[in-house]
């Protein structure tokens, strides 16, 4: 049977998988992505809401995949970090010269704008609504069968399939996973209670709540708590939710907000793949690592890996599915991966949220006006 030969297989359409798509396609790799569910339409009630930082921003700038995808996304130019044991908080403000802090974008909305981009470039292909069956090695080539027996050969497979991957485990590669004790309920309000402009990262007792602004009214709230608590929200009433959404942020009672969106639940977990890459393959995204949502960030470690694999194939092209390259790609990532990993799981092992060290590094209510937080961001702050 005649099979299509591509450079470059990624499997998976999320943020990473995509994003690696665009980067390659945008090369004049040819390059397939393949993905089990339907092409994105346009999205309405999103529940899963990405910030991303300056950071994010310039490796995406860099990827030739900002101005395309991001341009008009929302800027948030600052963020208020909450201690709602100390009651203490800052603002901080993005620099001069900076539109934003952060820039949000939904999940549905951010696949939707990146299948399109990827289409767009003519060495892309995407093939939607059929998964992944197969991945055996054939000499200096991967073979990718799909669940229909169409089959690909290529000489880079790209494992971008999120956190149960099937790709991690057809190529035999482990993972280890902790599991923690809360779960995040993420949904999305709207109203004029807050502050369209500017986030909120607030730490109660019992876990963080993230807010982050939409535009027009409406916000993303990312609320980790603990498993019992977070499913009883789960299935409270919409105005029995935010009634204690409005307790936990200190609203006033007659605010104003109202659900616009269903709720989803997910029980946290940090999880490190051991190795990243076997031949002619390499994991990215939530395939090789997973984390806490908040601090962890998965989409900007996404990004982080896209950027770096594809910044060491602009070195040596002719050599970008090379072992020596993929090994290259696995030192650098998975130790900055494993390090940021570690820390959020050593923290959460050592500090109940109620001695978080957010309260030692923020000044107290009656601190001076004019007293810097220990904590900065890289942004102005203003008391
Ligand atoms: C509650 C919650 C809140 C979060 N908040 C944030 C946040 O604020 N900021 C942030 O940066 N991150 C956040 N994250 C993490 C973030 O969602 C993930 O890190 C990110 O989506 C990972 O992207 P990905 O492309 O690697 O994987 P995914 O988004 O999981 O995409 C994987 C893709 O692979 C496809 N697929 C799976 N198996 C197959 C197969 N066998 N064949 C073909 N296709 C397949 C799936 O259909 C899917 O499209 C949050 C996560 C959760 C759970």
């Amino acid at each position: 049977m005649n099979e299509s030969v591509r450079d470059v297989v990624v499997v998976g359409g999320g943020p990473a998988g995509l994003a690696a798509a665009c980067a390659y396609g945008r090369a004049g790799f040819a390059t397939t992505l393949i993905d089990r569910r339907a092409a994105p339409e346009p999205a309405r009630d999103e529940t899963l809401v990405f910030a991303f930082t300056s950071a994010t921003r310039d490796r995406l700038i860099d990827l030739g995949l900002w101005a395309d995808v991001m341009e008009d996304v929302w800027p948030i130019s600052g963020v208020n970090l909450q201690d709602a044991i100390s009651c203490r908080a800052h603002v901080f403000r993005a620099r001069c010269g900076r539109a934003g802090l952060l820039y949000s974008i939904g999940y549905g909305e951010l696949r939707r704008r990146l299948t399109k981009l990827a289409a767009s470039f003519p060495t892309v292909e995407c093939i939607h609504g059929r998964r992944l069956a197969a991945l055996p090695l054939d000499g200096t080539a991967r073979r990718v069968v799909l669940d229909d027996g169409y089959a690909l050969r290529t000489q880079l497979v790209i494992g971008a399939d999120g956190r149960r991957s099937t790709v991690r485990e057809l190529a035999g590669l482990s993972s280890r996973a902790t599991d923690f004790a809360e779960t995040a309920l993420t949904f999305t309000v709207a109203g004029r209670s807050l502050a369209p402009d500017t986030a909120i990262e607030r730490l109660t007792p019992n876990g963080p709540i993230s807010i982050v602004p939409l535009g027009g009214c409406r916000f993303a709230v990312a609320w980790i708590d603990s498993t019992a608590r977070s499913q009883r929200r789960r299935t409270s009433t919409p105005a029995r939710l935010l009634a204690e959404l409005a307790g936990a942020l200190d609203l006033d009672s007659d605010h104003d907000l109202e659900l616009v969106s269903k709720i989803t639940a997910q029980k946290l977990s940090v999880a490190n793949a051991d190795r990243y890459v076997a031949p002619r393959l390499v994991l990215i995204g939530d395939a090789a690592h997973g984390g806490h949502p908040i601090p962890v960030q998965g989409a900007h470690m996404a990004v982080a890996d896209v950027h770096e694999l594809t910044t060491l194939r602009r070195v040596d092209r002719s050599r970008f599915a090379s072992a020596e390259t993929l090994a290259c790609f696995q030192r650098s990532r998975r130790l900055a991966n494993a390090a940021r990993l570690g820390l959020v799981d050593v923290l959460n092992r050592m500090f109940p949220p109620s001695v978080a060290p957010l309260a030692f590094a923020l000044p107290g209510p009656d601190a001076d006006a004019d007293r810097r937080p220990a904590l900065s961001l890289g942004a102005h702050v203003s008391p």
